[in-house]
């Protein structure tokens, strides 16, 4: 175990450093990772950010960016700098299971390794934790580390703010989330003072979609949404057919579960989409509707309480028809 003593000395001197987030980075994955990369960076660490997977070009121009690893683009070069890290840094995720193959060898390696996360029920493989569920995003918890815990606000320059701008704007719906506090909106306000331009972060994450998402987006809600006005709930299932009309990349389905939950009645929203390996679930909620607890119930998955995923290996229809056969259990809760 480290206490912050001993990691504020650690972090004292350069450190071989790896930081890496969930498979398939969201906003808050890729900014609160960039944004603690941008920091360790000005003070000599070596850093290197590892995505255990890719992500979407809506997010492929923080700074650092470039200087981003794929593992599963360069699996043997990662494991090096993994087993060869001091500290492994493990943000925006709390299990293992979240950084798929990566986590063996994470759970393998000697480094210290600390989490920054803001998801329910961690597992225990940290060495030392900065956790809060009650945070808006983690890129908010990296803020307070840095700020607070280290004290070190004076190198959170414009590159670090950029960074956890965009991880607080994409994980708080843009600050529309019950959790998006008026703490969060100083921090945001330190943040744009730091050199964060707003305007323009919008710009690149929310008007920067390709004629093919804006069309798959249309068809999604012309044809492949179902209100179930009895349970309150809206699903939009997606099959590879579904896919095939548009030439999908990854990140074009993100946020679509969204709009489910844009109509008046509906307190649950649930996007199923079928992908090549699996079918993946994306379930968001308003007020006190757990839509973790399908989640982990029913789907292999997490999350938070009114937004949450998992997957199946069933079939595409099975997998409707199984969230659909869970809603009378809930039916009290969804009608209230
Ligand atoms: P999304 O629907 O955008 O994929 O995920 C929504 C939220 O649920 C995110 O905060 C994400 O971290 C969490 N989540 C998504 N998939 C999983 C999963 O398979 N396991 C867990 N534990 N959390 C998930
Ligand atoms: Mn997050």
């Amino acid at each position: 175990m480290l206490d912050l003593a001993s990691l504020t000395e650690l972090l004292a001197q350069p450190q071989k450093i790896v930081i890496t987030t969930h498979h398939k980075p969201d906003g808050d994955a890729m900014g609160s990772s960039l944004g603690l990369w941008n920091y360790l960076v000005q003070l000599g660490h070596h850093a290197k950010v590892i995505a255990p997977t890719d992500y979407p070009d809506f997010l492929a121009w923080m700074p650092g960016n470039e200087e981003v690893m794929i593992y599963t683009e360069h699996t043997e070069e990662a494991a090096v700098l993994i087993a060869d890290a001091d500290i492994i840094f493990c943000l925006d995720f709390n299990s293992l299971s979240r950084i798929n193959q990566m986590g063996e060898l994470v759970g393998a390696s000697s480094a210290y390794k600390v989490m920054i996360d803001h998801h329910l029920e961690p597992q225990d493989f940290d060495d030392y934790r900065y956790w809060d569920i009650k945070a808006c995003a983690t890129a908010q918890l990296v803020y307070t580390f840095i700020a607070n815990e280290l004290g070190r606000k004076d190198l959170i320059d414009k590159d670090v703010a950029t960074c956890l701008y965009t991880g607080i704007l994409t994980d708080s719906a843009s600050f529309r989330l019950p959790n998006t506090t008026s703490d969060v909106h100083r921090i945001v306000a330190e943040l744009i003072d730091c050199g964060a331009v707003n305007w323009r972060i919008h710009e690149l994450i929310y008007n920067s979609a390709s004629e093919n998402r804006l069309r798959l987006l249309g068809h999604c809600l012309a044809n492949c949404l179902e209100i179930l006005p009895e349970y309150n709930t809206a699903i939009i299932s997606v099959s590879k057919a579904d896919l095939a009309l548009f030439d999908v990349n990854t990140g074009d389905t993100e946020g679509i579960v969204n709009y489910a939950l844009s109509i008046a009645s509906i307190k649950l929203g649930a996007f199923i989409v079928e992908r090549n390996d699996m079918v993946k679930l994306s379930l968001r909620s308003k007020d006190e509707f757990p839509a973790n607890e399908i989640c982990k119930k029913y789907f292999n998955g997490g999350g938070h309480r009114n937004a949450a995923g998992g997957q199946s290996n069933d079939s595409f229809a099975a997998v409707v028809q199984k969230f659909k056969s869970i809603l009378p259990d809930y039916k009290k809760l969804l009608i209230q």
